[in-house]
């Protein structure tokens, strides 16, 4: 999908901040940070939203979640990390590209 920011992201054409990749997930920094550690966690495949999930997908959404805590130690998040997925307009999604929001640190403000 050419359209797509995260596809971009992906492909390299857009620029971004990796701290991690394999031949399924790129990890990346938020452009804006709501916290000291912001990073969007993304599968190479373009799949739009939680809603666009299906029983092909298990396999990857288990290695996603497995990532989450190895990547949160990576970034010193000894004590502990939160983790935001925003689905379709009612939940404020703005990337049509699957993300997990992995927040900790400094400056994490209340639900964010
Ligand atoms: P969401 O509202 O869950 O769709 O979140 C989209 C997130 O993507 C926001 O936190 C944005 O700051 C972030 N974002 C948008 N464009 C970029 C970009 N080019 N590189 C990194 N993060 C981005
Ligand atoms: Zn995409």
């Amino acid at each position: 999908m050419s359209d797509c920011l995260f596809c971009k992201v992906v492909e390299g054409s857009l620029p971004s901040e990796k701290v991690y990749e394999d031949d399924q997930i790129v990890v990346f920094k938020d452009i804006y940070p709501k916290a000291d550690v912001h990073l969007l966690i993304i599968p190479r495949q373009h799949i739009a939203s939680l809603n666009e999930l299906d029983e092909t997908h298990d396999q990857l959404i288990a290695s996603m979640f497995r990532l989450l805590p190895k990547i949160a130690r990576q970034q010193g998040l000894d004590n502990g990390f939160r983790t935001i997925i925003n689905t379709g307009p009612g939940g404020g999604q703005e990337v049509y590209h699957l993300h997990i929001h992995l927040l900790g640190g400094g400056n994490l403000l209340g639900f964010a």
